[in-house]
């Protein structure tokens, strides 16, 4: 399988990290290598001094499908997770000033948070107003919404299988609002769908 990642997917994000608003949305890969499950502690590698937290929506695709059209994308995914796309901000900065890819910043061991339980969507009612969350020790620290993303899950959807033939498990990384940070050791976080409880770990 393979970890699909959405970049700048939200204005207010995108703004904070002063990066332009994306006409076609950023896409970047990271390997099976890096997900990071079961409510298990991260630990800040040491190649880093700024690890953030981005909380962002996923999407597990359940069939075989290229050149997906919008209208069809729904046929490709029945459930909805939660997940942590960790970034060494520090790397990424130094990565991005030379023209580099990401992966190093991005797609290192346990950088995909994945919650335990995904929902199915037909839980969730409207998937274009899906509000999630993120808490650190207990601080509302991300909060998103679904009718916030600059492409919709259909559209993403679209674009990605223009490029990769999407397959049965992998996952779609849909972009995360505003709000992301540091996080330090001893931190605790804890991610919401709506009020379901869908990640808690600490930060070693
Ligand atoms: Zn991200």
């Amino acid at each position: 399988m393979k970890i699909i990642c959405i970049g700048r997917n939200y204005k207010e994000h995108a703004r904070e990290l002063n990066n332009e608003q994306p006409s076609e949305p950023v896409i970047f890969l990271k390997p099976d290598s890096a997900l990071l499950r079961n409510n298990d502690p991260f630990f800040i590698p040491d190649f880093s001094n700024e690890i953030h937290h981005e909380v962002e929506l996923i999407v597990k695709i359940k069939r075989l499908g290229k050149n997906i059209q919008p209208k069809f994308a729904h046929k490709y995914f029945d459930e909805i997770g939660l997940g942590i796309d960790f970034t060494a901000r520090d790397l990424q900065y130094k990565l991005k000033e030379k023209g580099l890819p990401w992966e190093k910043a991005k797609a290192f061991d346990s950088s995909a948070v994945i919650s335990k339980y995904f929902i199915p969507k037909n839980e969730l009612g409207d998937l274009n107003n899906l509000s999630f969350r993120l808490e650190k020790n207990g601080k509302k620290v991300q909060n998103g919404n679904s009718n916030e993303m600059i492409f919709s899950i259909e559209e993403l959807i679209c674009e990605v299988s223009k490029y990769f033939t999407l397959k049965i498990g992998d996952l779609i990384y849909t972009g995360t609002p505003s709000g992301v940070s540091k996080v330090a050791i001893n931190d605790e976080l804890v991610g919401y769908i709506g009020d379901r409880k869908m990640f808690e770990f600490k930060i070693k």
